[in-house]
Formats: C-alpha cells, structure tokens, sequence
C-alpha cells in the first residue's frame, strides 16, 4: 500500500495526444467486453488537486489498444468516458494493452477538472520490457500493476492543477 501512497502525490507528465484519439466516447467505466483481446486488468485511482484534497466530477476520457495492439478506429471499443465520485475516485475495467510498433503498452486519458484546461497524457506499467525503446515513454507515468484473485489491478492518482 505504500507504493500507492507514493504515488498519491506524483505528478504526472503530460504526453502527447497520438493519431488514435475520438471524440465522442460512450460514457462507460467498462471499456472491454467478452472478446475484447488481452488480460483483464482494473484500473482504480483518484484526481486529487495540489493540496491532495479530492476533485468531484472531474471528466476522464481513456483510450487505449487491445492485447494485440489494435485500437478500433470504426467504434468505440476500449474508449469510454467517466467523472470522478464524490472522494474523487474513478475505475476502469480494461485490458492490458499490448504493444504496437516501437510503442509500449500504455493506456491515454484526458482529464479535465472544473476550469482546468484539458490535461493529456499516457500512462505505462513498470518493468514492461519494451518501456526504454518507446521514444514517448515517461517514467513519472509508470504504474505498478499487481496480481490479484480477480486479475491484474493497477492504482494510480492523478494530481491536477487547477487554474
Ligand atoms: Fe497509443
């Protein structure tokens, strides 16, 4: 768990938006289906502001590939849209993502918190082989993901400046 709090005041980096991102997302928390490719993993974390106090009705837009590496481009599979509960919390049933040319698995969100901007980014998993050779990795973005008797679990909070 103290690897959770340590990363309860971490910044994120922002990191480019990509060529896969769509508007227009469904406003879903689970973003796989039955035949979506690729090890069930959950998602869980908070958007908190400097001062570590939670941020209600934050809006989160997360899009990512398959286990294969393939984003669907046609609709909307592993693309969804959420606002933070009232303790800031948001979760995500997804899947791993796989790689895709010299990219390694990440996961993209947007965030926006009240009169924030539009915060972009990607997020990565620790110790994954292919993190060095990705020219976009950020290790300020890792997540640890863990074993769980439901499946893979990853935590992570994202720390927004308000303006
Ligand atoms: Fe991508």
């Amino acid at each position: 768990m103290a690897d959770n709090q340590a990363s309860a005041s971490k910044f994120l980096k922002e990191v480019e938006e990509g060529p896969y991102y769509k508007t227009g997302s469904p406003p879903e928390n689970k973003i796989a289906d039955a035949n979506t490719s690729g090890q069930r993993l959950i998602l869980t974390g908070r958007v908190i502001d400097e001062n570590g106090n939670p941020v209600v009705d934050a809006w989160l837009d997360f899009w990512q590939a398959d286990g294969n590496g393939m984003y669907d481009n046609a609709g909307y599979r592993l693309r969804g849209h959420q606002y933070t509960s009232e303790n800031g919390e948001f979760r995500v049933e997804t899947v791993m993502p796989g790689r895709y040319g010299r990219r390694a698995p990440h996961i993209h969100v947007k965030v926006k918190a009240g009169s924030s901007r539009v915060f972009t980014t990607q997020l990565f998993f620790t110790n994954n082989k292919s993190n060095s050779s990705d020219p976009l990795f950020e290790p300020a973005n890792e997540m640890k993901v863990t074993e769980t008797p439901e499946g893979k679990q990853a935590r992570f909070d994202i720390v927004i400046r308000m303006e």
